[in-house]
């Protein structure tokens, strides 16, 4: 199918164009890039902007039952929701802990649900990409809650944070000393914490474990973004679908506040500032790559400053005007 018969079924909320669309934008072909480049194009006029949700937590803490809770919770509410899993794991292996079809599988069956697992990429520049653009598409295809979900290691939950309005950030019940492990550069992203599994025997310890949260999330300064109360540690249950509309409430309310105030459409604004250069920064690196008398250069260069013969001053001066980045 070409862009332009694309585009209209995208448009009319065509699951099955969707998923073909993100396909296309998933390819490394370069004609498929350029086809991909001309669909987005042809989606920039359709109406309304998704809440974007960013969710993250380790494997085993309840992602894929609280996203089969809570999409359905949402679908059920008239809403249509899309879920993209970003997981870096499926890149370096091949397997991935976010791609198995069993998961969410109610909610995957639900017609006002759309579900498409990671690609697996090299690169998390790659992913990242496909993933804004797969966001762009489902917005165009009518989905109004777009849920990004990813695993708690490396690098992606900052990736997740840089694309979405919200980020929530799922834990599990612990003992005492355990909260001590969690970055603090995390616990700043995070806009809500839910402590799952606040259910059964559990429950003591996922109230107590949200009343740390709480109490570390107090004591970071306060963010301009964010209203009295915010960011914000909530116990629920995944599995009992136990505290999720209050987390649906708490959500809509900073998203509300964000928007009345200006900081949501100045996050998108830096957001897209952000990936635009980028996108610019991985073009020129894809160049230099590409080009084997640069890449010949790199290594000559490289092996210079090893030895001693070069600073990295002198020779990172002559590689970029050899690019002709620099005069
Ligand atoms: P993911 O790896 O983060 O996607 O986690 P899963 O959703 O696959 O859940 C991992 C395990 O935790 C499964 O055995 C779930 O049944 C269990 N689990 C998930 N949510 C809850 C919950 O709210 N309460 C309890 N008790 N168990 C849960």
């Amino acid at each position: 199918m070409t862009p332009d018969e694309l585009a209209p079924r995208i448009k009319s909320g065509e699951r099955r164009a969707l998923a073909r669309a993100i396909t296309l934008i998933e390819s490394g072909r370069e004609d498929h890039r350029a086809q991909a480049q001309e669909l987005l194009g042809l989606l920039t006029d359709a109406p309304g902007q998704a809440l974007r949700i960013g969710l993250s937590g380790t494997p085993g803490v309840g992602k894929s039952t609280l996203i089969e809770s809570f999409g359905r919770m949402l679908t059920d509410e008239g809403h249509k929701v899309a879920v993209l899993a970003v997981d870096p794991s499926s890149a370096r292996s091949g397997g991935s802990i976010l791609g198995d079809k069993t998961r969410m599988e109610r909610l995957s069956r639900d017609p006002n649900a759309f579900i498409r697992p990671s690609p697996s990429q090299s690169a998390l520049g790659g992913v990242a990409r496909r993933t804004r653009e797969a966001v762009a598409l489902c917005e165009a295809a009518g989905f109004g809650i777009v849920l990004i979900e990813t695993v708690g290691v490396g690098q992606s939950e900052t990736m997740v944070a840089e694309m979405t309005d919200l980020f929530v950030l799922l834990m599990a019940p612990a003992g005492g000393d355990e909260l001590q492990g969690v970055k603090r550069g995390i616990m700043e992203m995070a806009d809500l914490i839910l402590v799952n599994k606040a259910d059964g025997d559990l429950k003591p310890a996922a109230e107590r474990t949200r009343a740390d949260y709480a109490g570390a999330l107090h004591l970071l300064r306060r963010r301009p973004q964010d209203p009295e109360g915010f960011p914000k540690a909530v116990a629920v249950s995944a599995v009992e679908e136990r505290g999720l509309r209050e987390a649906w409430e708490d959500m809509q309310a900073l998203a509300d506040w964000r928007r009345e105030h200006g900081h949501f459409d100045a996050r998108r604004a830096a957001q897209a500032r952000y990936w635009f250069a980028e996108e610019v920064r991985r073009g020129l690196l894809a160049r230099l790559d590409r080009d084997p008398a640069m890449r010949a250069r790199m290594a000559d260069l490289g092996a210079k400053v090893a030895g001693g013969e070069l600073t990295v001053a002198h020779a990172s001066t002559e590689m970029l005007t050899a690019l002709g980045v620099r005069a």
